[in-house]
């Protein structure tokens, strides 16, 4: 993992498991509006720690190419994709992205698209003029309002309206409350063994063990521990009020940086933001990290890298601050 970080405000646990980390955050795709040649356009990946199916923000064209560099993304198990607009870096990797998964054979549940509506004509419309035959349903669920987008398992979505072109979203993942941490050293000294009896005991239950003794699993677990929870900007204007009430007290935020702030007027003639407007953004809704992502190509240096002025300007103002590049993973 390049990046990490703890959910909630304490210090992480000394170890890490599979059943602490609840959301693992691959940004595929950092270019606006274009692909470069170091950067693809626009697509996230989120995978979750107690799930085997993945879900995709966004699906800029030539996202399916950039998934063949992230071995732990299989699109047969992509179940979701939640498009913020309609613009060709932000959902223009569909058809190519559905066929391959149809072409891979191995696909099985139907895989769910939320977005504007648009975005659902045009998919539907490539049945009828090219004749696109894919071997699993695609189920397309039109973003209509701000509100509540998916109950999923516990991972609850919300939308709030984008200050950009057209119906624009942002989107903020929830993960359920997590029962608390059990205390391995306490169970250790009650000489428990590994197997159903310590599961149950995990899970909260009152236990009656082999010798007649009673263990409540309830006083072994540590506080309730909040669900992770992932905000992406999509493209919009900033600062979005909307979107900062969005992102209150998130683990993450994901916000499109366009330009640096010398450019502000022409952020604001586009409808994009500027890294200080995104700092400004997670300072205000007392985010734990903000990754700015979306710099124009005029930004990329050769190596490919983003001039760091971007950065500096928004640690300025938000220290706990990273600058997307593709390939980018974090645990939350
Ligand atoms: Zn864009
Ligand atoms: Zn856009």
């Amino acid at each position: 993992m390049v990046g990490g970080i703890a959910s909630g405000r304490d210090a992480p646990p000394a170890v890490l498991d599979r059943d602490w980390v609840l959301i693992e955050l691959t940004i595929i795709g950092t270019s606006a509006g274009a692909p470069t040649r170091h950067r693809n356009v626009t697509s996230l990946a989120v995978q979750f720690g107690q799930r085997r199916d993945w879900w995709m923000i966004d699906c800029g064209e030539g996202t399916q190419h950039r998934l063949l560099h992230e071995s732990h993304l299989k699109s047969p198990r992509l179940s979701r994709i939640l498009i913020t607009h309609a613009h060709v870096d932000h959902c223009f990797g569909l058809p190519g992205l559905l066929a391959s998964r149809s072409l891979s054979g191995s696909a099985t549940g139907p895989l769910n698209i939320h977005g504007p509506p648009e975005v659902g004509a045009w998919l539907a419309s490539l049945d009828t003029t090219i004749g696109m035959r894919l071997d699993y349903e695609v189920r397309f669920h039109p973003v209509l309002a701000p509100g509540v987008v998916v109950e999923d398992g516990g991972v609850v979505v919300h939308s709030v309206k984008a200050d950009h072109w057209g119906e624009a979203w942002c989107y903020r993942i929830d993960e359920p409350t997590r029962p608390g941490s059990l205390d391995t050293v306490a169970l250790a000294a009650l000489g428990v063994p590994a197997g159903p009896v310590r599961g149950a005991i995990a899970r909260g239950e009152t236990v009656t063990l082999s010798d007649g003794r009673v263990v409540d699993g309830a006083a072994l677990l540590g506080p309730e521990r909040p669900g992770a929870s992932l905000v992406f900007s999509g493209d919009t204007m900033g600062p979005n009020a909307a979107l900062t009430e969005l992102a209150r007290d998130a683990d993450l935020l994901v916000h499109e940086a366009t330009y640096h702030h010398d450019l502000a007027d022409i952020a604001r003639d586009h409808r994009h933001a500027t890294s200080r407007q995104a700092a400004e953004v997670a300072r205000d809704a007392g985010v734990l990290r903000l990754v700015i992502t979306h710099a124009s190509a005029r930004y990329e240096r050769p190596d490919g890298s983003i001039d760091p002025s971007l950065l500096a300007d928004a640690r300025t103002i938000f220290p706990e601050t990273v600058q997307a590049h593709d390939g980018l993973r974090f645990t939350i």
